[in-house]
């Protein structure tokens, strides 16, 4: 794929599930990009998500590599409808995933939010396989990584199955001429950088929680 420091990536963002693209996922994360951490903690709190829309947002990664990796599930049902998968953390496998349900891999970075006058903040920019993919290229790429080197513009268009995410690199001498918007200085980095999140964050359920989910499934 030809890479431009100022064209569009379009980053194709179907959130299939695809065992072929969540095996090259597990092993990519597994196998050195990062060390991604294994989630065992049972943290009350959730992070604070980005939410990609149709408007174009401006974000700054923190790392150049995801703060945790996960498996999901999703269940139609009242009230929360997703759940952390438990079976590479628990000896007695996942009741989710007894039920049928595929968990999707879920993949999560530390981005600071700009907005025009107003301080930027920390946010979790979760992103399927298809995506991290395209963030490991980007990474990868001396015209747009690391990831943490540039600014970038997200935004989002189609929804469900044919969701696509757009990702643009700005060079930060664009971002007042561009979007109004100013760099963000060495001591408000400092004070972001204090607010990231790392995997503790993640409610990891238990196992008579997600029994108690998968019974409730099954029963309809
Ligand atoms: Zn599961």
């Amino acid at each position: 794929m030809p890479r431009n420091y100022e064209t569009v990536e379009l980053i194709k963002n179907t959130e299939q599930d695809n065992t072929s693209t969540e095996e090259s996922t597990r092993k990519l994360i597994r196998g050195g990009w990062q060390q991604v951490d294994v989630l065992k903690s049972a943290d009350s709190q959730f992070a604070q998500r980005l939410k990609v829309s149709e408007d174009v947002q401006i974000i700054k990664f923190l790392d150049d590599e995801p703060f945790a990796a996960w498996h999901q599930h999703w269940i139609e049902r009242e009230g929360q409808k997703s759940f952390i998968c438990i079976r590479d953390l628990e000896e007695r496998g996942c009741p989710v995933c007894e039920t049928g349900n595929r968990p999707s891999q879920r993949i999560a970075f530390n981005v600071a939010l700009l907005a025009v006058g107003a301080n930027p903040v920390v946010r979790s920019f979760e992103v399927g396989p298809r995506v991290v993919d395209q963030l490991r290229n980007l990474n990868k790429a001396p015209q747009t990584g690391p990831l943490t080197k540039h600014y970038w513009a997200v935004s989002r268009t189609g929804k469900g199955a044919t969701t696509a995410y757009n990702l643009q690199a700005i060079r930060a001498r664009d971002l007042a001429e561009e979007w109004k918007l100013e760099e963000i200085t060495d001591s408000v980095m400092d004070k972001l950088r204090e607010d990231k999140y790392d995997a503790s964050i993640m409610k990891v359920p238990t196992y008579a929680e997600l029994l108690a989910i998968a019974s409730e499934d099954l029963g309809k």
